[in-house]
């Protein structure tokens, strides 16, 4: 989704003039790489036609920057496309314990997002604990307690009851009378939407009388999540949505406006597999995401005219068009340390911002590229700079490095793996195409 529309801008800023027929052309791409990312047909058409009808670039005043005005008019629309406006319950810390609900058809990822969301809100000063009431499922039990204590989370669940509504309640209490303040409870799924799943989410939510009911959707399925973010909502007082396995899906554009246009807010997005692949979601930040990443060439080259003469430039300057090694992250990690505007870059990249530059954790994320950089400092060119290191990197090789910087083997191993993460969320941006496409003007 972003890189159509992030074409479309550019090639809209190389025209010469922006007026009414560049515009329509712009338009007329970005709506194109709406509807390829599966957004509504109707979502598009109406977007389209306000920002046609509140931009005319050739009646703008003289001194009006035209490209801006399309590029703010665009950004707000797709805002207000994403956004139901309305606000979400959020739980609070203190006395009243509060209880999620997660509700969602089988495979939609609610076990998963259970216990990232539990790790979430224990990193940000919240006792949360989970439920097991997915009696449906054979070894549901066993999958949230692995979960659970992959996070360290405390969890209840039975292998005998076969009652949801009594497994909830009695797990709900067991926490609540260990001071947990975030009891979230899982619950069973179907294949489909059926009557007895509806039924069972309704007996659940009314026993359990939840602060919250979170409805979780895959993002594969695209526009059906409208019709399932409805169904859903019917049975049981959603109140937020979490879409998953946003990751790699070019559907993603299409789940996320589907439950928007449900007028249901979306709290976070699933990324990974792992535990810490859970990102907060706002809108504003999401769609300057997705439209900024055409400046990202742009951003690169003003960093350059901002890099003091006396600095060895190709130090600080990481080619991310290129392949991702180890050199480059150090060199990363560098800039980022060092000056804003590349900061500002990398921070757009889904998989370093929620790594590195979470919000309230800013220090951490530094003590970690300092740890990363310090152990890199031990590390022959050529480890530096194989396109795969996690394949050079042999026990000997990790063992070697680890005495060289002082640091436990457990921190370089940590460091491999988060070079490997890194590197999967650059390959997923069209950094490699741009490249081209800059190479291909030039020549
Ligand atoms: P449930 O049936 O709704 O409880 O779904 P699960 O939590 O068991 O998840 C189903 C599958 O989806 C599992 O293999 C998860 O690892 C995977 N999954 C969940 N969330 C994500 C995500 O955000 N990204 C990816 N790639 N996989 C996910
Ligand atoms: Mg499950």
């Amino acid at each position: 989704l972003g890189e159509g529309i992030t074409a479309a801008l550019s090639r809209m800023c190389r025209a010469t003039v922006a007026d009414d027929a560049a515009l329509t052309t712009c338009l007329d791409d970005v709506s194109r790489a709406l509807l390829r990312a599966d957004v509504r047909f109707e979502s598009v058409r109406a977007a389209i036609h306000n920002v046609k009808s509140t931009t005319n670039p050739s009646t703008l005043p003289p001194g009006v920057d035209r490209r801006r005005a399309v590029h703010k008019a665009i950004f707000a629309e797709l805002c207000h496309m994403l956004d139901p406006g309305k606000l979400p319950f959020t739980p609070t810390k203190g006395n009243k314990p509060n209880v999620v609900m997660f509700v969602g058809l089988q495979g939609s990822g609610k076990t998963t997002t259970c216990a990232k969301h539990a790790a979430y809100h224990r990193r940000k000063g919240f006792a949360p604990a989970l439920v097991c009431a997915d009696t449906f499922r054979a070894g549901a039990f066993d999958q949230l307690k692995q979960n659970a204590s992959k996070a360290k989370i405390p969890f209840y669940g039975s292998y005998t009851e076969s009652d949801p509504v009594k497994i909830a309640m009695k797990g709900i209490d067991t926490f609540k009378n260990e001071r947990c303040d975030l009891i979230i409870v899982d619950t069973s799924g179907r294949h489909r939407q059926e009557d007895a799943l509806f039924e069972e989410m309704r007996q659940l939510s009314e026993a359990t009388k939840p602060d919250l009911v979170i409805f979780v959707v895959d993002a594969s399925i695209g526009q059906a999540a409208f019709d399932q973010a409805l169904a859903f909502k019917k049975s049981a007082p959603v109140g937020a949505v979490i879409v998953t396995k946003m990751d790699g899906h070019a559907k993603g554009g299409g789940a996320l406006s589907a439950v928007a246009a449900t007028r249901s807010p979306v709290i976070f997005i699933g990324t990974g597999e792992h535990i810490p692949d859970l990102e907060p979601f706002d809108v504003k930040p999401f769609v300057s995401r997705l439209m900024g990443m055409g400046d990202l060439r742009g951003l690169v080259d003003k960093f350059n005219d901002v890099v003091p003469d006396d600095e060895d430039n190709d130090e600080l300057v990481p080619d991310l068009t290129g392949d991702f090694t180890l050199k480059t992250m150090r060199q990363m990690f560098k800039s980022v340390q060092r000056v804003g505007p590349l900061g500002q870059v990398l921070s757009m990249i889904p998989g370093l911002s929620a790594r590195f530059m979470e919000k309230g954790k800013e220090k951490e994320g530094q003590a970690k590229m300092k740890r990363y950089m310090t152990i890199m400092a031990s590390m022959t060119r050529k480890e530096l700079e194989f396109t795969n290191p996690s394949t050079l990197m042999t026990e000997s090789r990790i063992v070697r490095v680890a005495r060289g910087s002082g640091r436990p083997l457990r921190d370089v191993a940590e460091m491999l793996e988060e070079h490997k993460r890194i590197a999967k969320a650059l390959s997923k941006l069209p950094l490699k195409k741009l490249a081209n496409n800059n190479n291909s003007r030039e020549t």
